[in-house]
This record gives C-alpha cells, structure tokens and sequence, in this order.
C-alpha cells in the first residue's frame, strides 16, 4: 500500500524518486525528532500585487537544517513526512511558527498574510481540522493557506466543508499550483478560494512558448469571471512580468522579486522597499 500510495503521488507531483523503504523509515524517524530539536525552518517569499506595488502577503516554504547534510529542501521530505504521519505535527508547527511570525512582522511595521501550504491529505483529517482550528481561533494573525486541487479530489465533500471552516476563522484559502495536478472546474466552482496560483509550468517559459501565454491569459480571466485573484509563481524575468502585468495578473511571486528567504531578511527586504525596483539580473535577486 505504501508503495502504490508513493507511485500515485509521484505521478502527480514529480517531487521524489523513489527510495528504498529503509531509507523512508530512517528520513522518517529522523523527521520525527527534527520537529521537537528545532531544526526546522521557514523561509519566507513575498507576493506582489502588480497594480498597487505592494506587499500584501508572503508564502512560508518549510526546510530542514539536517545536522549533517545540511540545507534539506522540501522535496525530499513532504512525501516522506505524508506517508509516515508525520505531516499533521509537521503543519501543526509550521502553523505555530507562522502565527508568531505574523505577530512579529505586524509588531516590526509589516501586517502581511502569511500562507502556509497544507498537504491535502490533512482536509480530511479531523483531529488536524480541530486542532488547526484551536491555534487559529486562538490568534488573531492574518494567515492564508495554500491547497491544490488534487488534494480536494480524494474526498470533497469533506474538504469543502473543512476549508469554509478555515475560510470562516478568517484564513484566506488559495488553489496552488493551479493546472499542473487533476484540474476540475466542478471543484473550482465550489472551492471558498479567494486567489488561485497558476503553477510555475506556465510561467517560467512564458515569453518563450506559444502555448504558455494562451493558457496564462485564459486562466486569468477564468479566476477573475470567478472573483479570484490571480499570483503567477515562477517569474523569473522581467519579460514575463511585463506580460504578466499586460494580461492583468493581480500578483507576482518568483525569483526576480525575491527568492524564499529568512524572516530577518524579510523584514529587511520590505524596509528597503527592494521589490519596487527588482533586479535587472534575475540573479542579482539570489543575494537574500
Ligand atoms: P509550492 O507551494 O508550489 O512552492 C513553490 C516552489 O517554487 C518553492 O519550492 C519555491 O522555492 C519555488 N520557486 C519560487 N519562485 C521560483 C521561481 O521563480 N522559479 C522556480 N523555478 N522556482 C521558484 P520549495 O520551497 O522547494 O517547495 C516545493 C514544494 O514543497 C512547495 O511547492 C510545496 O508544495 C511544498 N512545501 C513547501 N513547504 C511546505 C510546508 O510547510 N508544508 C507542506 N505540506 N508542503 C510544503
Ligand atoms: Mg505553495
Ligand atoms: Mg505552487
Ligand atoms: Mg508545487
């Protein structure tokens, strides 16, 4: 079961290779220990809206400080931590850690809303959903949380009922990467989403392809007909940007402005007001 359940996620997210399942058990009870050792970290990368120039939100992108292989990315270790049932402690910190920062950044001039990415398997899980509930109603820091599409297919009745739940505590739900997964309007239509994210696919080769700008421009007007706001993530260049903002894209998330950074970087980022002036050099923007 572990096996199939590993293959059916591959197939939707392409984020692991498979491994071999004593090296699953062992990232696994190591995972488990990181959580209380405080070796996780969250880096932060900010969204722009276009039209106003503004930072009104930032995306929290888990990693792990490993004691010995360093910087581990989330890649190697979401699947693990969702297969092991370790996802629900793992988000439930990541939501604690979130709450604290907003209050520190509203504390230091900075009132974003943070947005944390939740693993669909956890709409359906009611002890989360409780306990998820408690920390937010419990804290009045502006939050939103990020879903894909896919996540609602495996049981979506529940899912709804559980993100109007979120939705009602004042946390802003977003559709995250947006057309790369099990894409359906029927759920679209039903979803309490208020920004839908056009996955990076689109954009990374948007003034490249043909296609890409089509589909970016269709799904733009698909969310606003719907009253969503649209983010591009993946901009990378100022040629996309400029598209992006011609095709009335409302924010912008990707490389060019800011990659995923430390929260005191953050912080400094915005008291520089760097994203009104983003680098010419795309790489320029690495130095956070
Ligand atoms: P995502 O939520 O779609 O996040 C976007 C990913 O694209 C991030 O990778 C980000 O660093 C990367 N990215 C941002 N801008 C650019 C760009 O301009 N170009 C390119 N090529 N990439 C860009 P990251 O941080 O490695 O995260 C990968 C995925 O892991 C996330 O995709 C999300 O699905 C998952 N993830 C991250 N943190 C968490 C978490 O706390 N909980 C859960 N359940 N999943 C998480
Ligand atoms: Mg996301
Ligand atoms: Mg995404
Ligand atoms: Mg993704």
């Amino acid at each position: 079961a572990l096996a199939e359940a590993r293959t059916a996620y591959h197939a939707v997210t392409h984020v692991v290779p498979p491994r071999p399942a004593n090296d699953i058990l062992r990232v696994a009870r190591e995972l488990d220990q990181a959580i209380d050792r405080d070796e996780l970290i969250l880096h932060y990368q900010p969204k722009v809206h276009v039209r106003r120039q503004e930072i009104t939100s930032a995306e929290a992108l888990i990693r792990w400080r490993h004691p010995t292989r360093g910087l581990v990315m989330p890649g190697d270790f979401i699947a693990i931590a969702e297969e092991c049932q370790l996802i629900d402690r793992m988000t439930l910190w990541t939501i604690r850690r979130a709450i604290a920062d907003q209050r520190d950044l509203a504390a230091r001039g900075h009132d974003l809303r943070l947005f944390i990415n939740i693993a669909g398997q956890l709409l359906a899980d009611t002890a989360f959903v409780r306990e998820a509930c408690e920390l937010v109603g419990g804290s009045d820091a502006k939050l939103g949380f990020e879903i894909t599409e896919t996540s609602v297919i495996r049981d979506p009745a529940s899912a709804i009922a559980n993100l109007q739940v979120f939705a009602d505590f004042g946390i802003t739900i977003a559709i995250d990467d947006y057309g790369a997964g099990l894409s359906s309007l029927a759920y679209l239509k039903q979803l309490p989403a208020r920004e839908l994210k056009i996955d990076k696919l689109f954009v990374t080769q948007l003034t490249s392809s043909n296609r890409d700008p089509l589909i970016v421009r269709s799904t733009i007007d698909l969310a606003h007909a719907l009253e969503m706001e649209v983010v591009a993530e993946g901009v990378e260049t100022h040629a996309a940007l400029a598209l992006l903002t011609v095709m009335g894209c409302d924010m912008v998330q990707g490389f060019l402005i800011s990659r995923p950074v430390v929260l005191d970087s953050l912080v400094q980022y915005l008291d520089e007001g760097r994203h009104r002036a983003p680098a010419p050099d795309p790489l320029a923007a690495f130095g956070g």
